[in-house]
């Protein structure tokens, strides 16, 4: 294995980096160091956090930067406050033993006027979040000419947290001369035009698996009229006794107000946004970020560049109106390759935003039910039951105390101590669950034979009894053809050459281009809508019949099994 002073560091640097019990260098070390130290190439490497990133490319900077000079020769910008500072931070350390660098964290919460003063006492290297950089050039207190090294790490974060504008901006500031090294977890399409735009002919690298980015965020959402949304919040969190979760709200005042009701209701919540002091802020996050609060209220603006690992799910109070900010809340869940799930809550009138995001994030966001009171219950006691299985008995202590509680419970059987175990802590639930009603919004419920709910568009399939399909087999053929699950599908008609199914409104375009010149048995499949008022009659052909025949033609086909 390689050691760094084979990489072509200087001897000062590499002291540092072995004081700080670096001993071989990462992957994305060993092979960015040497060409990044060349300091003549763009450079874009696809790499997460925890690859050792930061040396990867501090390293090299800190050979190049010249601190004889008080120029700034070098930026560097990161999508969060937190990441600056610790980028700012292994900097310092790795110079400590190098060279005498003025390096400067410059970002937002902070007080400008320091900032300010401490960049123009000469920094050679800026560590920057966009925005607040933005408020330094506006005041122009940096100047940018002089930039030789643009850093950009964590460039998608950047851009899903909103800040294309401002790079743009940043980057048309810096001279054309400049080399720049963008760092990446994902390379989705906006990312790629930052490097058609900003990179000449950039050297490429990925370290690792690649993060699909998205891939590991489940999207769902619920219609529930508006009214109800907070009770079916308190229905989703009820229902995830385990959530650690983040939720938005469009403005400061429905924050405020949520998280007040949470709080009432006796949640563990809290909320974040623009009227708090940044102190009150801090504080907020401080307990979010140490468990200490399990649910977090919060607007898109005061959580930009929230970076807490392992929330489980963000809740969309209400569809936001930017497309980017819908990417941007989902985004603080599922990260550094864990799973997690966004739920919207979407009224009617907000239900065209979902196929919108749908289109633009090229993602299904599926529709699931708010859970019924009766599911609510039965996942509470079983989530009950699993603590009780798995608490830590202090032998010792218990066993001078137990034995009057056995003569208090002797008379009752296992069953009965459970039932009256349970019913202690469990009554508040059953008491507020009694009678809940169904708070999903359905214009036509499902027959029960499908599945549980209906909005209904009705479709026309040639298979039917005569090809030997029952009802279950017909979800089958659904599910692998189009991906319905059972739960997508509401009443099921099967005649004999045809059938009729019925699956939610909205999906008529997937559904239709899904079955295109598909096959059942060496026979090709035809789907159409069934008209509303189509009982047992076939469906006319469409307007412009030619498509359904064009596509029996097509290539592709697809054998059913
Ligand atoms: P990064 O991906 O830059 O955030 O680094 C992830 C963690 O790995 C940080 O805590 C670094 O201090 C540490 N680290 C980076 N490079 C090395 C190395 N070569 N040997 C040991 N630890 C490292």
């Amino acid at each position: 294995m390689k050691k760094f002073e084979s990489l072509g560091l200087s001897p000062g640097l590499v002291e540092s980096v072995e004081l700080l019990g670096f001993e071989t260098p990462t992957p994305i070390q060993e092979k960015a160091i040497p060409v990044l130290l060349k300091g003549t190439e763009d450079f874009v490497g696809l790499a997460q956090t925890g690859t050792g990133k930061t040396a990867a490319f501090g390293l090299p900077l800190l050979e190049l930067v010249d601190d004889a000079q008080r120029d700034t020769q070098a930026l560097v910008l990161a999508p969060t406050r937190e990441l600056t500072l610790q980028i700012t931070n292994d900097l310092e350390n790795f110079s400590e033993k190098f060279k005498a660098f003025n390096i400067v964290a410059v970002y937002g919460g902070a007080s400008i006027g320091e900032q300010i003063r401490k960049v123009k006492r000469g920094a050679q290297i800026i560590v920057a979040t966009p925005g607040r950089l933005i408020d330094l050039i506006d005041r122009k207190a940096v100047r940018l000419e002089t930039i030789r090294f643009v850093v950009l790490d964590e460039a998608d974060e950047m851009l899903n947290m909103g800040f294309k504008e401002d790079l743009d901006k940043i980057l048309s500031y810096t001279p054309e001369t400049k080399i720049t090294w963008l760092f990446s977890a994902t390379m989705p399409r906006e990312v790629r035009s930052i490097m058609k735009n900003y990179m000449t002919n950039p050297y490429e690298l990925t370290v690792g698996e690649q993060n699909k980015g998205n891939v590991n965020i489940e999207h769902r959402y619920v219609l529930v009229p508006e009214r109800e949304k907070y009770a079916a919040l308190k229905r989703i969190l009820d229902f995830t006794p385990e959530i650690f979760g983040l939720i938005f709200c469009r403005t400061r005042i429905d924050t405020q107000r949520v998280a007040e009701m949470l709080i009432k209701d006796g949640y563990n919540a809290d909320s974040l946004h623009g009227d708090l002091t940044q102190q009150q802020r801090d504080r907020v996050m401080m307990k979010f970020r140490n468990r200490a609060l399990q649910i977090l209220v919060a607007t898109d603006v005061a959580a930009r560049g929230i970076d807490v690992e392992d929330i489980t799910h963000v809740i969309h109070m209400n569809m936001p109106d930017e497309m980017e900010f819908y990417t941007h809340r989902s985004g603080r869940t599922a990260r550094a390759g864990k799973k997690g799930i966004s739920i919207a809550l979407v009224s009617r009138s907000e239900q065209g935003r979902i196929k919108q995001v749908e289109k633009s994030l090229r993602t299904p966001i599926k529709r699931m039910m708010v859970p019924t009171g009766a599911e609510v219950c039965q996942k509470q006691l079983l989530a009950l039951m699993h603590k009780v299985r798995e608490v830590k008995i202090n032998e010792e202590e218990m066993e001078a105390l137990l034995p009057s509680v056995y003569e208090e419970l002797n008379h009752l059987t296992k069953q009965e101590i459970i039932k009256r175990f349970a019913s202690l802590e469990f009554n508040r639930f059953l008491d507020y669950y009694r009678n809940a009603p169904d708070l999903n919004d359905v214009e036509t419920k499902g027959d029960g034979k499908g599945g549980r709910y209906l909005t209904g568009t009705r479709f026309f399939i040639n298979l039917g009894k005569m090809d030997g399909l029952d009802k279950s087999k017909m979800l089958e053929v659904l599910d692998e053809m189009a991906g319905l699950e059972k739960k997508d599908i509401g009443k099921i008609d099967l005649k004999g050459a045809y059938s009729f199914f019925e699956v939610e409104k909205g999906k008529e375009d997937h559904i239709l281009r899904s079955f295109r010149g598909m096959e059942y048995m060496g026979r090709p499949l035809r789907v159409d809508i069934a008209g509303p008022e189509a009982t047992d009659r076939k469906p006319k052909e469409r307007e412009n019949g030619k498509s359904f025949k064009k596509s029996f033609k097509k290539g592709f086909k697809k054998k059913w099994k």
